[in-house]
């Protein structure tokens, strides 16, 4: 019967013991909604090492396992001030905070939750030390007479660094010294590891925007064919990834190994504008000939040392963090371009930036190989090769569109068709080479006389035509006269002597909608003709 007792005064014995400790609740995300009194600072945000956990994230984001909630960070929080709370109320103490040593600032710790108020609690000196002795030594302290504040603590590591849980009691502790520590024990570390939990789900969650937002600048690049489009995507999505305040797109030829910068996001300093150009020397030039990212977590010492960023263009001032990653479609080709991201304020970038920044280079890099590619070819395509003019393709479009806009606007436009004379002679007399540079000459001659609207073109040989759109008929006179005399004037240089030319013009005009579009062009043949019979080196209109 003896036996009976025994077991019977065990479990009432037990029953009592396990009433002594408050039951915790079970704490659910759902729950928590808003941040409770208390506070905590924000998780992290960033993300580490990438390509193992990209492949788990990307098949999780194929297989929509994983939704991720904007409000998960909040509910994070949440929950970790609820911890404290509790344990506050535990050891009936007023606060509870949790201190982790401050990321590169040397263990200076900072409270990365508390139990009351919106502020982090503010310790005096005394305090303060408690709190850091206990961290740095991994054990208990504690302060039991303190004029304002008893302060008890207990180092953990915290992120396998030194943190700790600290205790505060504005009044000395109804409870025995012994029976906090007891508790604080008992809680310290859940709350510690509770926190490494959250802080886990927030780089995860951090990570999983990132590379949604990536899939979704692989998307939108897909389905956008024009080249400036395209760039323009890319400095926009590559600030949103890495929290950046600017972006530029610099685009590389390795045929003469130039680089230029060809698009920056809204908000780019000033300085860097469209047609920068960067050499072996520069940060952008080196980076995309060693086909390295570099990060530039802090731009003084870079500034000190008077490293470019351009040729002849430093980081702009302001700038405090830099990152340069290569485009490049995978690891062994070479880069195509180089994309170019700036902090201005708040935190500098990290590795995990740029990390993304690479990512997001690599993603684009092929949609942006194929449009510039493209865009080279409809260029040499539409393009003279001797005078690099545009060609007889490229003046038919112009043609067309110049008579449309004419429909469209009304007033009147011209034509001009230009023959050099006796080109023959030229040729004749000092060689094909010299002749051809002749025809440089005037090509160029004549782009340097053109307003901005009007378009230079060469037809064939050393026939060579100008568009005016939106000109009248004396406008059209003046323009062709003064395009002759530039041509008279000029003495062309070559290797075998100083050539002079002279040229003669035919022009026609066209006014709105009337039926004379098709016929424009014959009509300033027929004028260049009639300039041709009435002695060379003159301008001829053609009759309306
Ligand atoms: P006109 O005053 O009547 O126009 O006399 P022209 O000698 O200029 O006219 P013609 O049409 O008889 O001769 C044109 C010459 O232009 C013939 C051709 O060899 C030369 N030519 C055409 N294309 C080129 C070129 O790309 N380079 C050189 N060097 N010569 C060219
Ligand atoms: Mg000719
Ligand atoms: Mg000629």
């Amino acid at each position: 019967m003896a036996w009976v007792l025994i077991l019977a005064v065990a479990v009432v014995g037990a029953w009592l013991w396990l009433q002594r400790r408050p039951r915790l609740p079970r704490i659910t995300v759902a729950e928590y909604g808003a941040l409770p009194e208390g506070g905590a600072r924000p998780m992290a945000r960033t993300s580490g090492e990438r390509s193992a956990e990209t492949q788990t994230l990307l098949a999780a984001f194929r297989s929509d396992e994983m939704p991720v909630s904007e409000d998960v960070e909040r509910d994070d929080r949440a929950m970790l001030v609820r911890i404290l709370q509790l344990l506050a109320e535990y050891a009936e103490a007023h606060e509870a905070v949790l201190w982790e040593p401050d990321e590169g600032s040397d263990g200076v710790l900072v409270a990365a939750g508390w139990s009351l108020g919106a502020e982090p609690p503010a310790l005096g000196e005394q305090d303060r030390l408690l709190v850091e002795l206990a961290a740095t030594e991994q054990r208990l302290t504690f302060n039991p007479s303190g004029a304002h504040l008893r302060v008890m603590a207990l180092g953990i590591p915290v992120h396998m660094s030194r943190g700790a849980v600290s205790l505060h009691f504005r009044e000395a502790p109804t409870l025995g010294h012994d029976a906090i520590e007891v508790r604080l024990r008992r809680m310290a570390v859940e709350v510690a590891s509770r926190y490494e939990l959250l802080q886990a789900r927030a780089k995860l969650s951090a990570r999983t925007k990132r590379l949604r937002h990536m899939i979704k600048t692989a998307i939108t690049l897909q389905g956008n064919r024009d080249p400036i489009g395209q760039e323009e995507i890319v400095v926009r999505d590559a600030c949103i990834v890495t929290s950046a305040d600017w972006g530029v797109l610099v685009r590389g030829t390795h045929d003469d190994a130039s680089l230029a910068l060809v698009r920056a996001s809204p908000g780019t300093p000033g300085a860097l504008v469209a047609g920068l150009t960067a050499r072996q020397g520069t940060l952008v030039g080196d980076v995309f000939s060693a086909r390295k990212q570099r990060l530039v977590p802090d731009t003084r010492p870079l500034l000190d040392a008077r490293e470019a960023l351009f040729d002849a263009t430093p980081i702009p001032a302001g700038t405090r963090s830099v990152i340069a990653v290569p485009v490049k479609r995978s690891e062994d080709e070479p880069s195509i371009g180089v994309l170019v991201l700036g902090r201005t304020s708040g935190e500098a970038f990290s590795t995990a930036d740029s990390g993304s920044a690479q990512d997001l280079a690599t993603i684009a890099a092929g949609a942006l190989d194929t449009a510039w590619a493209w865009q080279d070819a409809t260029t040499t395509a539409k393009t003279d090769q001797l005078t690099g003019l545009p060609n007889r393709r490229a003046f038919d479009e112009e043609f067309a569109r110049m008579i449309a806009e004419t429909d469209r606007y009304g007033n009147s436009s011209a034509l001009v068709i230009v023959d050099v004379d006796f080109f023959k002679k030229v040729n004749d007399s000092y060689g094909h080479d010299a002749g051809d540079q002749v025809l440089k000459a005037v090509g160029a001659t004549l782009l340097a006389m053109k307003r901005t609207t009007d378009k230079v073109a060469r037809l064939g040989g050393e026939e060579l035509a100008i568009l005016l759109p939106q000109t009248d008929r004396e406008g059209a006179i003046e323009a062709a006269e003064r395009c002759r005399k530039a041509i008279e004037a000029l003495a062309v240089r070559t290797g075998v002597g100083t050539i002079r030319v002279t040229a003669s013009f035919g022009v026609a005009m066209y006014a709105e909608r009337s039926q004379a579009a098709g016929s424009l062009f014959d009509r300033a043949d027929q004028a260049l003709y009639a300039a041709k019979h009435g002695g060379r080196n003159r301008v001829v209109v053609a009759p309306d």
